[in-house]
């Protein structure tokens, strides 16, 4: 496949109905992780560059929550062709950032179209409700109104569909809104917003301020902003949701994860096989679903062992838009060191390494940020290899007896993000998914995203807050409830 022809530096921010060349003392590379070169610089604007969006965003907010719900959702409706029509481009610049395949990043655009869909009915799934005749002549109105200015700050995985977990709920609610993209990966929103800019969206409604940390505290401390929601590692989440708190907001903050999944030796092991080699390789492991701890009970081991070594080995890796690639790079090279060392890590502690992906060399790719397929056999279930996120492609494998004791040692774990059980028994189904601590559970399935129509869980420390992500949740998230009771005594209508 031929490269990205488009040219999208600079990284402007977009605020008001502008585009905007941001003052910034710092810049942040954007770099391609297969190749090596830089894109663009992303500028890390401070709470300056904040203020103008939020003072933006709160003068647009009184249109823009009176404008109908069902007016409102026309402009999403709009994006979704929009998003469709550039479907190839914005693939291909995600690709380019983030180094997942060509097919991974169309799959991840499609996601987040769904989101767009589902928040299409939210003239429908905000409405209110009304009690008549709680006392005679006496009624009781629950209103959902929106929250006021909210912003929303992404991690580098999933640059394209992160932001629409809760864009399109957020506007469609009647409030006003700001995205902060992973600074590593600016690119992907620039040119999604160069779309959201032919919409006709009035000024302010939706504005992008491109940074790191200075921008985030100014979104955290500013008091126009009253809703946050953010996703990435579990250190900053626990950050994000103290200081939003703290001041006063509300606030839903995604963390890390370290996935079990359990396998059976009842279960299908060539589908097994297949279905969690993409999870763990699929995306070079740098989904917060991926699968990154199996555990074989029994004899499933006997032939999980080898099956998944084999699909390690044979996956091809290489820079997602050229044919047949299934695997990209890490996000950078201090990641592919980073994960080398937890790699190395492990083998400390007593794993074995059957198939090591580590210094990989890529023919035509020498400065990229590839590691390969990893796989740690007998990970000591208390070792640190164990607990951590790695958050590459390097899936531990540790060996129990029984269903209890490898639900135990997957409850044992910091993380909730999701939990998968590969079987064919309809009781051990129902038992794992009953006892199984994760907001995520995959039955057969390894990477259990929900749809957009269901919320994107997580427990523990892979998320702090209450309402989560998409569907219902989001509404609520992004709506403020207000009760009203009204008496209108029959008596005073007699006098028209
Ligand atoms: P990250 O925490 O390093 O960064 C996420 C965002 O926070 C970025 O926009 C970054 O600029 C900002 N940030 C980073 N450090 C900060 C600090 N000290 N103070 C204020 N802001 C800060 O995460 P990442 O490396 O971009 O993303 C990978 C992580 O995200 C993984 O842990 C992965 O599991 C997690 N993730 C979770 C989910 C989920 O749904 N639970 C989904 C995707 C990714």
């Amino acid at each position: 496949m031929t490269r990205n022809a488009l040219v999208l530096t600079p990284v402007l921010n977009y605020i008001n109905g502008e585009w905007r060349t941001p003052g910034a003392s710092e810049y942040a590379d954007v770099i391609n992780p297969a190749t090596g070169e830089i894109l663009a610089r992303t500028p890390l604007c401070g709470a300056d560059e904040v203020e103008l969006a939020a003072q933006a965003a709160a003068k647009a907010l009184p249109a823009w929550r009176s404008t109908p719900a069902q007016e409102r959702v026309q402009y999403l409706f709009k994006l979704k062709f929009l998003l469709e029509d550039n479907l190839d481009a914005i693939a291909r610049v995600i690709t380019d950032e983030c180094g997942k395949t060509y097919e991974e990043a169309k799959a991840e655009m499609r996601r987040a179209i769904e989101n767009v869909e589902i928040a299409g009915g939210i003239p429908m799934l905000a409405k209110g409700e009304i009690s008549e005749d709680i006392a005679p002549g006496i009624d009781e109105i629950m209103l959902r109104q929106p929250v006021g200015v909210c912003a929303t700050i992404c991690p580098f995985n999933f640059p394209g569909m992160i932001p629409f977990w809760y864009l399109p709920y957020a506007l469609a609610c009647g409030n006003t809104y700001i995205i902060k993209p992973s600074e590593k990966v600016p690119l992907t929103m620039q040119l999604i917003f160069q779309l959201i800019a032919r919409l006709g969206l009035p000024a302010g409604v939706i504005n992008l301020v491109n940074g790191a940390k200075a921008a985030v505290d100014g979104i955290l401390d500013h008091p126009a902003i009253r809703a946050v929601t953010f996703v990435g590692s579990s250190a900053t989440a626990r950050y994000i949701y103290r200081r939003a708190a703290e001041n006063g907001k509300r606030v839903q903050a995604q963390g890390g994860a370290k996935n079990p999944v359990v396998i059976l030796p009842d279960a299908d092991m060539e589908m097994t096989t297949k279905i969690v080699a993409d999870s763990a390789f699929g995306c070079a492991g740098q989904r917060c679903l991926a699968v990154s701890l199996a555990v074989t009970v029994g004899e499933a081991r006997n032939t999980f062992v080898e099956m998944i070594c084999d699909a390690a080995v044979s996956r091809k890796v290489g820079y997602g838009l050229d044919a047949g690639v299934q695997m990209g790079p890490v996000i950078n090279q201090a990641a592919k060191a980073r994960i080398e060392s937890l790699i190395g890590r492990g083998a400390s502690e007593g794993a074995s390494l059957p198939v090591d992906g580590r210094s990989a060399s890529i023919p035509g790719y020498p400065n990229g940020a590839f590691v390969r397929p990893t796989i740690l056999l007998d990970v000591p279930p208390t070792g640190e290899i164990a607990r951590t996120e790695i958050f590459g492609p390097a899936l531990s494998l540790i060996h129990v007896h029984t269903i209890d004791e490898a639900i135990a040692l997957a409850n044992r774990g910091a993380y909730g993000n999701q939990a998968s059980l590969f079987t064919s028994s309809g009781s051990a189904a129902r038992k794992f998914r009953y006892e199984v601590e994760a907001g995520n559970v995959g039955i057969n399935i390894g990477v259990a995203a929900p749809m957009a129509f269901y919320p994107f869980s997580g427990w523990k420390e892979s998320f702090f807050g209450d309402l989560h992500g998409q569907g219902m949740d989001a509404v609520e998230f992004f709506t403020q409830k207000k009760v009203i009771v009204e008496r209108w005594p029959k008596e005073w209508s007699r006098k028209f």
